[in-house]
């Protein structure tokens, strides 16, 4: 395994629509890994494929419930319900943070690293990871959906008020 290199905004890849991966070989399988240990290491709540430079239709979700890793191949949304308000960020908008609304359940439909179709449901900040990552899978960014970032006093208000 290796770490790979998180590309920030403002770089091509993050605004191509990604290609279906065809060939579930040894090369997706190190695309994965890679995946893993960059998100791990970068204490984030999921990574796609091109945020590492890959333009192909891949992600990570952290799912909170199992404490993993939820790798999604060729992932779509089947339906989702509900909303939520709240915080969201992107590893490739360091440092920054804004306030998205997203629906509170999501249920995808995706590929494992093998080519075998699956079902997965998220809710809170697991359905938030699963709308985030397919996005990026587009070429969209969560920063389309806010007016502007927070400040620094915001966040620290809104982070006291989320303890509460
Ligand atoms: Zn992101």
């Amino acid at each position: 395994m290796a770490l790979r290199k998180i590309v920030e905004q403002g770089e091509d890849c993050l605004t191509k629509v990604c290609r279906p991966v065809t060939a579930f070989n040894s090369r997706l399988h190190q695309l994965l890994d890679d995946m893993a240990e960059t998100l791990s290491e970068a204490n984030g709540a999921g990574l796609a494929a091109p945020q590492v430079g890959v333009l192909r239709r891949v992600c990570l979700v952290l799912d909170e419930d199992a404490e993993e890793f939820l790798e999604l191949v060729n992932p779509e949304i089947l339906s989702q319900s509900g909303e939520q308000t709240g915080l969201e960020g992107c590893l490739s908008v360091p440092g920054k943070w804004g306030i998205v609304t997203r629906p509170n359940v999501v249920r995808v439909r995706a590929q494992d690293r093998y080519g075998d179709w699956f079902e997965a449901e998220g809710e809170g900040l697991t359905a938030r990871a699963f709308c985030h990552e397919i996005e990026h899978l587009d070429g969209h960014m969560y920063t389309e959906h806010i007016d502007r970032f927070l400040t620094e006093e915001e966040l620290e208000t809104y982070l006291e008020e989320e303890e509460e």
